[in-house]
């Protein structure tokens, strides 16, 4: 089952792609599935319903459940953090003050990879940034400070 809500998941991701533009070879690259798996999901052919119901429900839950969710459904972190970029409702950015130590722990703790240090300050990268707080919430200084950015998000390619 939970390879069926992953694939669940996969098929969401075609669709978001899809309506970005992305071609159906294109799309196979980026989720790293055959082209005919692709062409399935974009004809809407032999794909188990109850299993998208359930990833639609995932992709609605908080930006932290949803990242843990698929990331134990994957096992795999780039690729939860593929599906969880694509997938993401909004975008958020990170704000971090001059309180921030360097420590490192909201790299350690970014499981979308979206935290680096540089001059021993943090900084977040709003591409890959999901809004799941974990780092947030683990700053011992509490120097992070994660938003929403109000307007319609993308997802880019890299
Ligand atoms: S966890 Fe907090 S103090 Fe440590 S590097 Fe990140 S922002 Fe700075
Ligand atoms: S909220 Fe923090 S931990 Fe979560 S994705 Fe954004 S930068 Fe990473």
């Amino acid at each position: 089952m939970p390879s069926h809500i992953a694939s669940g998941l996969k098929y969401l991701a075609a669709i978001e792609l899809k309506k970005h533009g992305f071609t159906q070879q294109m799309i196979a690259n980026e989720l790293e599935i055959d082209r005919s798996t692709v062409s399935h999901y974009l004809n809407g052919r032999n794909l188990s319903w109850h299993s998208i119901d359930v990833a639609k429900t995932i992709t609605n839950l908080c930006p932290k459940d949803f990242l843990i969710m698929t990331h134990y459904l994957f096992k795999d972190e780039q690729k939860t953090r593929k599906i969880v970029s694509i997938c993401k409702k909004k975008k958020y950015c990170g704000e971090i003050a001059d309180s921030c130590i360097g420590c490192g722990l909201c790299v350690d703790l970014c499981l979308m990879k979206a935290v680096n240090l540089d001059s021993l300050k943090a900084h977040i990268n709003s591409i890959y940034c999901c809004g799941c707080l974990l780092c947030e919430e683990g700053c011992p200084t509490n120097s992070i400070k994660i938003l929403e950015v109000n307007n319609d998000r993308e997802y880019e390619r890299h």
